[in-house]
């Protein structure tokens, strides 16, 4: 079965602990009349059979007609306690007071009594109690009794005003109960509206926050919280795609107006050669770049899988500063690698830490001017693997290096596309850090040099 609405649950909860108060409360009333009068009753019904037994034994010898005569007087000082009925010890009726003749009292002796009760005999509900008297002769049943029609008729007009006034309280409470819970959802409602308003180009939007401090302010807090993250992830992924394209549109712009130059007039086999070259070199860079877009896309959909296994990163530092070296010596930089005498472990992806290498070395010599230093130092004792790439390069200013592991972002934005990158390696090299655990941090001043120092944790730590 479909559940009901909120509005409507909440209604019958609150309709259903409302009737259920209501209810104890009316017989909690109507039970507390009932023993109040009773209590009133019986004690005057105790009385009036203390005062009976009394008469009786005062003269236990007396005649019959005397009794008669000391009873009437007893009944008439006590006009409230007019239903008397005495049976002898024989069964017959010795004494009936006048008021007792229009009840329907049965002529045998009932059953004796230790508590009053009350019984109803035609439309007279009395309340009785019926004792053994002993006399000196013989023992009387005394049958002592207070009308209580007047008390059961006020309990019975209590009792019928509280079931109309219950429900007619309970439907006025219901509906009051669905009023109230349709505001209190009121907020939840704008919400709603205004969630359902939200473009994704228009993810700037925010829902209302009600002003009090409850589940309701929680829940819009909750969302626009939600919606900032989803308004930053959706910037992120245009601006990328925007920076993507217009990385890609350069390349294709180049070899097309180069191929259009080139075909404008016949040219010299060495014509023709050095523009194919020009162009495979063009080729080269842009699959490059073609290739770390694809990789930061699968990292964001998290579709970039690492393989990782032991890797001996002492060896594969030298490996790569080996193949890297000839790049300073083209630029005549003075190189030079500090290794620890022990090989250190780390617990990574050989390939992506090679590429991490490569990218902090290539930029090391790529922003270090002719003559300057690069100096590769791995440490492994300690807690953590570090490897510091220093170089006496050109430096980063101090309002870029917040910056620089953004995709797409170069320190200087003039700097030509043959002499920086894309701006994607840092991102792709803290992406990798990131991956193995690790941290990937920069200490640069403009013109003096810059300390890439990445931090992974030992192999042996990780088991
Ligand atoms: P790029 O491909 O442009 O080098 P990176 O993501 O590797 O992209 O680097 C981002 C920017 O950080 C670079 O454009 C450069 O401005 C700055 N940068 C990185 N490494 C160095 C360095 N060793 N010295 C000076 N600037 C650096």
């Amino acid at each position: 079965m479909k559940p009901l609405p909120i509005r409507a649950r909440l209604t019958l909860w609150y309709f259903s602990i409302l009737a259920t108060g209501l209810l104890a409360f009316a017989l909690i009333i109507l039970a507390a009349l009932h023993h109040a009068v009773h209590r009133t009753v019986d004690i005057q019904l105790r009385d009036h059979m203390a005062a009976i037994r009394r008469i009786v034994r005062e003269d236990s010898n007396r005649t019959l007609t005397a009794l008669h005569h000391d009873l009437n007087e007893d009944v008439e000082l006590a006009p409230d306690l007019t239903l008397l009925q005495i049976w002898g010890q024989d069964g017959q009726i010795v004494y009936r007071s006048a008021a007792m003749n229009g009840m329907q009292v049965p002529d045998s002796p009932p059953q004796l009594l230790d508590h009053p009760v009350t019984r109803k005999y035609g439309h007279h509900p009395l309340r009785e109690l019926v004792q053994k008297v002993p006399a000196s002769q013989t023992d009387y049943t005394v049958m002592a009794a207070i009308p209580v029609h007047d008390f059961v008729e006020a309990i019975e007009q209590v009792e019928s005003t509280l079931w109309i006034a219950i429900p007619l309280l309970l439907l006025l409470a219901a509906a009051g109960g669905y009023w109230v819970a349709g505001r209190a959802l009121s907020p939840v409602r704008s919400m709603i509206t205004a969630a359902d308003a939200i473009q994704p180009g228009d993810l700037a939007a925010r829902v209302v926050v009600p002003m009090a401090e409850d589940e309701l302010q929680q829940l819009a807090l909750t969302l626009n919280r939600m919606l900032g993250r989803l308004q930053a992830g959706f910037e992120r992924i245009t601006r990328f795609t925007a920076d993507a394209s217009h990385e890609l549109r350069t390349p294709v712009a180049l070899l097309r107006t180069r191929a259009e130059v080139l075909l404008r007039r016949p040219r010299s086999a060495e014509e023709y050669r050095s523009a194919i070259e020009a162009s495979l070199d063009e080729l080269e860079k842009t699959s490059c770049l073609l290739e770390e877009l694809m990789l930061l896309a699968r990292a964001d959909v998290g579709a970039e899988t690492l393989h990782f296994a032991d890797v001996n990163l002492t060896e594969l530092v030298r490996a790569t500063a080996a193949v890297a070296e000839s790049l300073a010596e083209a630029k005549h930089l003075h190189w030079s690698v500090t290794l620890p005498p022990q090989p250190v472990h780390v617990h990574g992806d050989e390939g992506a830490l090679r590429r991490l290498l490569l990218v902090l070395i290539d930029n090391a010599v790529k922003y270090t001017p002719e003559c300057g230093s690069v100096q590769l130092a791995l440490h492994g004792s300690g807690a953590a693997v570090k490897l510091e790439i220093s170089d006496t390069g050109i430096g980063i200013g101090e309002e870029d290096l917040p910056h620089i592991f953004e995709r797409f972002y170069r320190a200087d934005q003039a700097r030509t596309r043959a002499t920086g990158g894309a701006g994607l390696g840092l991102s792709i090299g803290q992406w990798i850090v990131q991956k193995h655990g690790g941290t990937l941090t920069v200490e640069s001043t403009l013109a003096s040099g810059s300390v890439f120092c990445v931090t992974l944790p030992h192999a042996a730590l990780l088991r």
